[in-house]
């Protein structure tokens, strides 16, 4: 494939020119650290910070002499890895999804043009239409845990201490923050997760069905 996937994230908002408000590329969003890849090799041609694309890098792209330029907006303040004049490859991380500039929640906004980007973005082409899988290589397995908003609270326990009752490190208010969402970064045991609080830093936690956790493939 010529273009891939610039990161991993479901499609929250889809490519439309046709009626207003227009959308001149696509939106992937999930939580958590996720990085950024070039769709394709090729160079830098803008990293800044930009109003409403926030941290944005423009990649221009070369393939069988036709040129492309790709952008990738909203990434996480201080994340952007290249500037322009750099080269990079496919699939090379190049900043990280964020939600800066005009942005609500964080999202990956990706738009390819067939040609050069310009300000009446004549040339911008929908990215389904190019993108191909993400190559096994640069390809991340991530499994999120969802505590659902209706959950009063939660037990997290140390790592080092059965996940039972008295155990606990201390608890997670999923109901305070309207849900609340982890990266699994580990399963010790049975439906036991390990993720990364801000709170408690790394703990476990229990989350079989029955407690209403929901596990998902964030890819
Ligand atoms: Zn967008």
């Amino acid at each position: 494939m010529d273009f891939i996937k610039p990161s991993l994230g479901t499609l929250t908002n889809s490519f439309q020119i046709r009626s207003n408000p227009k959308h001149f590329g696509i939106d992937l969003a999930l939580p958590g650290n996720v990085s950024v890849k070039a769709s394709a090799a090729g160079t830098v041609t803008r990293s800044y910070v930009s109003d409403s694309y926030g941290e944005v890098i423009f990649i221009l792209h070369d393939i069988n002499g036709q040129p492309y330029e790709t952008v990738y907006a909203h990434m996480r303040k201080g994340s952007r890895k290249y500037q322009a004049g750099d080269t990079v490859k496919q699939g090379q991380v190049i900043g990280y999804m964020g939600s800066t500039g005009d942005a609500t929640g964080q999202h990956l906004h990706f738009e390819l043009h067939r040609g050069r980007w310009n300000g009446t973005k004549s040339n911008v082409v929908n990215p389904l239409d190019y993108i191909g899988d993400i190559p096994e290589s640069v390809k991340e397995t991530k499994q999120i845990i969802i505590l659902p908003a209706e959950a009063e609270s939660w037990r997290v326990y140390p790592l080092d201490k059965q996940p039972i009752k008295g155990n606990e490190a201390g608890y997670l208010n999923p109901k305070k923050f309207g849900g609340l969402q982890y990266n699994i970064v580990g399963t010790p045991g049975q439906d036991i997760y390990t993720i990364v609080t801000s709170d408690f830093g790394k703990v476990n936690i229990y989350g079989a069905r029955s407690t209403g956790a929901r596990i998902f493939n964030a890819s």
